[in-house]
């Protein structure tokens, strides 16, 4: 079989079935490594399909921070504090991304049916009998398969070349994105001491988190659209003032002293949600980003890149192994209709968060009345807080129960 896209999804689906003793081709158009902006959050759901895996611990290879708590600060008044794990059985843990698909590569390795192709695209899909049969890649090669699983995220072309058609949800926010480095980030990274923490104030609102590679992330939200056109400050200097604005005191003076140098960035991270009401065509399965974009708030999307590979080895491994083009295709079904619930949920859960924080954004009177009774509402939001994060941090059911 052929996967095509070795992020999450796909790096982790091609272990599993490499580790059945499959013949696995994994397919990516970049060489792996160095990029600095990617998603750093795993919830407890990601770290229980890691878990089911066999890769709870996370190796040592893997560069980890177990996150301390959230954080949350209106027009610089501290409101609360949630301190993990909140209930769940292991902390939301800060990764670098880089070195888990590095982690699941060299694991795959190992497996003799694995073959890793990096620096190379696929361009087309390849049909027969109105069959998806393969792919064809960049360099006009042909490559067959009785399966083609597209891993190849938000925009995925595989996707469009199928004609399956996403689902545009409406999102009401952009992200830029920074990384505040070391050397000069030291200080901040103490004063986080292990929290994600989010500023909401007149200038608009951010959050900010020590990054599991050194140094810090930084994420800025804006209004859907305006990222592209609104005047944004010119400097890293007039960033750091920008976030000074409406930070708490202390905050706010580590953030005057960071030196220019360290600011990177910022990145346009247009967020695209969407979900294919269908993933799958004969011969073509879609997983993660590419079969439903999530938006990054709450950390969701790597995690449920990461679920989707773990139900889709425990459907397509026995098909694959002895079944024939019709297994494959129920299977690919099954794996589906498991996965679409859950998805829906996370992305409505994440649109109605989405609303609260656009909401605190704009209303500067509600803004102030809260942070002028932060000593009660803060406990008071504090409860309804964890209330909603309960799916957010562990999905809306066991993912044993899809098995
Ligand atoms: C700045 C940022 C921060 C984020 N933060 C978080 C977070 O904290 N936690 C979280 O859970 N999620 C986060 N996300 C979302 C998360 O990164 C994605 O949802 C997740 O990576 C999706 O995994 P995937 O494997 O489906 O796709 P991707 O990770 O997008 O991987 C797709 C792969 O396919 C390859 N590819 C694309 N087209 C082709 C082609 N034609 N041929 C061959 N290869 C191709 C790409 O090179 C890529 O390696 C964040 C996203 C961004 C951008």
């Amino acid at each position: 079989m052929v996967v095509v896209g070795a992020g999450p999804a796909g790096a982790s689906l091609a272990l599993l079935l490499a580790r059945r003793g499959l013949p696995v081709d994994l397919i990516d158009a970049t060489i792996r490594g160095g990029r600095p902006f990617r998603g750093e959050g795993l919830m407890p759901s990601g770290l229980e399909a890691l878990a089911a895996m066999g890769l709870q611990p996370l190796p040592p290879a893997v560069a980890q921070l177990p996150l301390a708590a959230w954080s949350f600060f209106l027009d610089g008044q501290f409101l609360f504090e949630a301190a993990e794990p909140m209930g769940s059985p292991v902390p939301c843990t800060l990764i670098d991304q880089d070195s888990l698909l590095q982690e699941l590569l060299v694991q795959a390795g190992r497996q003799p049916g694995f073959r890793s192709r990096q620096g190379q695209a696929a361009t087309d899909l390849l049909e027969q009998d109105g069959r998806v049969s393969g792919v064809r890649l960049a360099d006009g090669s042909a490559l067959e398969a009785d399966l083609v699983v597209a891993c190849d995220g938000r925009e995925s072309l595989l996707r469009r070349k199928a004609g399956l058609e996403l689902e545009i949800a409406p999102s009401p926010l952009d992200v830029l994105w920074f990384r505040l480095e070391a050397p000069g980030s030291e200080a901040l990274v103490r004063w986080l001491a292990g929290r994600f923490v989010t500023v909401v104030g007149a200038s608009g609102s951010y959050a900010l988190f020590p990054s599991a590679r050194g140094g810090v992330q930084l994420g800025w939200a804006m209004e859907p659209g305006r990222a592209a056109q609104a005047p944004t400050p010119a400097s890293p200097g007039a960033w750091l003032e920008l976030w000074a604005r409406d930070a708490p005191a202390p905050l706010a003076r580590l953030l005057r002293t960071l030196a220019e140098v360290a600011v990177q960035g910022p990145v346009r991270l247009p967020v695209r949600v969407g979900l294919c009401p269908g993933w799958q065509r004969p011969g073509l399965l879609l997983l993660g980003d590419a079969a439903h974009p999530m938006s990054p708030l709450r950390a969701q999307g790597i995690n449920m890149a990461l679920r989707d590979a773990l139900v889709a080895d425990r459907h397509l491994g026995p098909s694959l192994l002895a079944g024939g083009p019709a297994a494959i295709d129920a299977a690919t079904a099954a794996i589906a209709a498991a996965r679409l619930p859950e998805i829906r949920r996370i992305q409505q859960l994440q649109e109605e968060e989405a609303r609260r924080a656009d909401l605190l954004r704009r209303r500067h009177l509600l803004r102030s009345l809260l942070a002028s009774t932060a000593r009660w509402s803060g406990p008071l939001l504090e409860r309804r807080w964890r209330a909603t994060q309960r799916e957010l941090r562990n999905g809306s059911k066991a993912i044993a129960t899809d098995l």
